[in-house]
């Protein structure tokens, strides 16, 4: 596999919420991975990408997605969402529940058709680079009367995540607690539909009381999908609890202003996970994360490195993954933006600070370029990143298409 130098960046975002901002002005890759922070240039790269000044940071990590089959979603009845993402600069999706599928019936969810619902998709969805993204599906929606030989399958599907939407919550009960134990015997993180009804009408309410027990990996979208929970429920998470809390762009912007301000106060910014809660009601929203980001910083005044990191190390570490973190050994996910003419400021970060979405013009994903030039899906940015090819490794077509650029049809 071709290496590749990104050098001339402006400002490298790390993803580490420990030490949000580098002063590497340049980044190795190597056989997928990450070689080298600031390491000089020395002319036997395959390739080279001149950053031109622009920002550099992981691929994004969108914790809560929504899909059914391939790149078919039918809760909007469209094509293609996935490749539509990953122009928007995510490169990983986790899926929080394949529940969209058509004609399922939400009162007659048996153990038996929960887990064949999550195998088939992990089966089908997890196989496949869908237009180089990567996704985690097969994410069980936990219902009553599970036995251990379903986790089992679960487990051997390679699920990551099991999802409570459905549980009938009526008291603390020890069946959901022993789920909770089941799935991390199998290094399965378990996250909980949290506030309100969630459109498919048949979920239970659920707020601080029965958090407060049941002690999930990482509660969902805790500022609303779209209905929060209470702001007493909301400060008692951040004040009372200590497992990850997810933002979703489902949620309610009021609520979720008074989650960051909470969480900044007191020291909490290492729970925070980002979402978009789609495809959905909400929507496709391929810039959906980049505008999570967005709101974190003008609205909730958090600094831009810092939100970044909430959208790549934190959601990626929450789910078990080892994505999200530009660091020499970690996976080759990368976004290389800049700030849109027109934009606030004289930096991505400055843009970012006032709102201002930046324009993505290379996509890496396993150390493949899966976007290249420019995304579909952003404004350009006013300097975009150029690719120079240092080596022929025997004509444009075998480069292009080692490094992963010759499209599927
Ligand atoms: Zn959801």
């Amino acid at each position: 596999m071709p290496s590749l130098l990104i050098k001339n960046i402006g400002e490298l975002f790390t993803g580490d919420i420990a030490r949000p901002r580098s002063e590497a002005r340049t980044l190795l890759i190597e056989d997928g991975r990450i070689a080298a922070l600031g390491t000089a240039e020395t002319g036997t790269e395959d390739a080279v990408l001149d950053a031109a000044g622009g920002a550099v940071l992981p691929g994004l990590v969108d914790g809560h997605v929504h899909p059914v089959l391939g790149q078919w979603t039918p809760a909007q009845d469209s094509q293609g969402w996935i490749r539509n993402y990953l122009h928007g600069g995510v490169t990983t999706m986790i899926s929080a529940g394949e529940l969209h599928v058509p004609g399922i019936d939400y009162s007659a969810l048996t153990p038996d058709l929960v887990v064949s619902i999550a195998t088939v998709t992990a089966a089908t969805l997890n196989r496949v680079r869908w237009s180089g993204a990567r996704v985690y599906a097969g994410t069980v929606l936990l219902v009553p009367g599970m036995t251990e030989a379903h986790f089992d399958r679960l487990a051997e599907a390679g699920a990551i995540l099991a999802k409570f939407l459905f549980y009938p919550w009526s008291a603390e009960t020890a069946e959901a607690q022993r789920y909770v134990r089941l799935c991390r015997a199998r290094n399965i993180r378990v996250k909980v539909h949290t506030g309100g009804v969630s459109r498919s009408g048949a979920s239970v309410i659920c707020g601080y009381d029965i958090l407060a027990w049941l002690k999930p990996d990482i509660a969902g979208h805790v500022s609303g999908g779209p209905i929060p929970m209470s702001d007493g429920d909301i400060d008692k998470l951040v004040d009372d609890t200590d497992f990850a809390l997810e933002i979703a762009s489902s949620g309610n912007y009021g609520a979720t202003l008074r989650l960051v301000r909470r969480a900044i106060a007191s020291g909490a910014l290492a729970r925070l996970t980002l979402g978009t809660d789609t495809p959905g009601g909400t929507g496709i929203i391929p810039r959906g994360n980049l505008r999570n980001i967005l709101f974190l910083c003008a609205i909730c005044g958090l600094e831009p490195a810092a939100a970044v990191a909430i959208a790549t190390g934190n959601t990626a570490r929450a789910h078990g993954l080892d994505v999200g973190i530009l660091a020499p050994g970690r996976t080759a996910d990368v976004v290389v933006c800049g700030r849109i003419d027109g934009s606030a400021g004289t930096s991505v970060t400055e843009a970012i600070a006032h709102g201002d979405i930046p324009g993505i013009s290379y996509v890496i994903a396993d150390g493949r370029i899966v976007v290249e030039g420019r995304s579909e899906q952003t404004p350009p940015p006013k300097a975009p990143a150029r690719l120079a090819w240092r080596r022929d490794l025997g004509g444009f077509g075998s480069i292009a298409s080692a490094l992963g650029l010759v499209r599927a049809p």
